[in-house]
């Protein structure tokens, strides 16, 4: 296994994530299931902080640190399709890469809008797709993950195979080990209609509550990504995906959609699905540090919208993305997986470059109308916010699969699960 240290070359090119600059001292590069147990073997003999990077474009957790240790999995990255519509896909793989290795297959695994974005990151909490509505969460497809846990020994979970471990990873996974393995099941879907469109509304809160209708009333095939430039002059830039190429029935659910007012311009596409997420393949440089808040919703209805309006107008306050989740995503048993949120229709995240208090304020005429979290938007650890991540039969559960899976809770960077359970009761 390589390991490289700030005097090593090649140590500019890893040392950084995409939201945080970081000076490690030491970046284990494992290159199998066996090497990143030996890596958890060695940081944890070091005893200084440590992070687990995978694609490194956290927003929940930053992985990379300083003076500490990374156990970057950048070289697990193989995407394997193994007959009919079953994958396995290491955790240092993009989604871009992924989508773009499955086309050929006609598989498809809905993952969310940037091709950027780890597998690992993403699989082991959520993954609020623009496929979401019509095949589910990421998590949804996952059958099967091989996870190295906290005493070194590497495992299968599945749903026969430590079925409450593989609960577990499906929505807080960072909190049991590290995956190295993810074995989903894939949709068949080659190509799909992604439709951009941009909107300049004169009342944005109507706008909202119109949209906000349109996409609830949507045929699941459609998912529906939102994002809302702040200050005085509204502006919205929407990517609305139909899962499938069948045009015929695409085009009268898309022009529900142009039908909202405030339309400013539209282009509609059949595109394979792998061009959907947005994939620059750009250095981490730590270019993209923001404060973000984040919660879900059930509808955007007159209050919300109208407190979403103003939010827009708040001091500190770039961007609103709201993403669409419901459809297939609300089929699971709530009690199912890890992430339990499984009646809400929306994800609403606030972004901030310069975060401070400003924007934190702000976020709180928003914050008590949300109904639940999904932490991968979220970078307020604080014991709350894992409360709103995790409801609290799901808290409970995890608490107690934590002390036995993780007893000195080594993995405690991303919503820890055990901390909270010290700090609330
Ligand atoms: C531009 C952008 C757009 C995004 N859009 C979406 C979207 O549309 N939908 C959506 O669902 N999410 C989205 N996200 C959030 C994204 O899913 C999370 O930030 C995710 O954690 C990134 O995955 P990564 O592997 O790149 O993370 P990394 O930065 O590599 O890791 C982040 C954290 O995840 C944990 N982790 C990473 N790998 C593993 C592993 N193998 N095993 C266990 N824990 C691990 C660790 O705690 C680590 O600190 C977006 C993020 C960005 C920056």
């Amino acid at each position: 296994m390589d390991i490289v240290r700030p005097s090593d070359t090649g140590y500019a090119a890893l040392q950084h994530v995409y939201s945080s600059t970081g000076r490690p001292g030491s970046i284990l590069l494992p290159r199998t299931t066996t090497e990143v147990a030996e890596a958890l073997a060695i940081v944890r003999a070091s005893g200084r902080p440590f992070a687990v990077r995978s694609g490194g474009h956290g927003i929940s957790s930053i992985a990379t640190n300083t003076g500490g240790d990374v156990i970057d999995l950048r070289a697990l990255a193989s995407v394997e399709p193994r007959g009919g519509r079953s994958v396995r896909v290491g955790p240092g793989a993009r989604w871009g890469a992924v989508a773009w290795a499955l086309a050929p297959h006609g598989l498809a695994i809905s993952s969310g809008d940037s091709g950027d974005v780890g597998v690992g990151g993403l699989a082991t909490t959520g993954g609020i797709g623009l496929m979401g509505r019509a095949h589910g969460l990421t998590i949804d497809r996952l059958r099967g993950a091989e996870i190295v846990t906290a005493d070194g020994t590497a495992r299968r979970v599945s749903g026969d195979e430590e079925p409450d471990l593989f609960w577990a990873i499906r929505g807080a996974g960072a909190n049991f080990g590290i995956v190295t393995a993810f074995d989903f099941e894939a949709s068949e879907t080659a190509d799909v209609v992604q439709t951009t469109a941009v909107y300049q509304p004169i009342d944005l809160a109507a706008f909202l509550q119109a949209w906000g209708r349109t996409v609830e009333t949507a045929a699941r095939r459609v998912s529906a990504f939102l994002y809302l430039g702040a200050g005085p002059t509204p502006f919205a830039q929407a990517t609305i995906v139909y899962a499938g190429d069948d045009l015929e029935a695409a085009a009268p659910e898309i022009e529900r959609f142009l039908r909202i007012p405030g339309l400013a311009g539209q282009r509609a596409a059949v595109t394979p699905y792998a061009a959907v997420p947005l994939t620059s393949g750009a250095p981490h440089t730590g270019q993209q540090r923001a404060a973000t808040h984040t919660g879900l919703a059930v509808h955007l209805d007159q209050d919300l919208s109208d407190r979403i309006a103003v939010l827009l107008r708040s001091a500190g306050v770039d961007m609103v993305q709201i993403r669409s989740v419901g459809g297939a995503i609300n089929d699971v048993d709530p009690a199912a997986t890890a992430y339990a949120h499984r009646h809400q229709n929306f994800s609403v995240t606030a972004v901030s470059v310069r975060g401070g208090d400003a924007f934190h304020d702000a976020w709180e005429s928003v914050h008590p109308r949300m109904d639940g979290m999904y932490l991968s938007f979220e970078t307020d650890h604080a014991p709350s916010a894992v409360a709103e991540a995790f409801p609290p039969a799901t808290l409970a559960r995890l608490r107690d699969l934590k002390a036995r899976w993780d007893p000195d809770d080594l993995f405690d960077q991303n919503f820890d699960v055990s901390r909270t359970s010290a700090e609330l009761s």
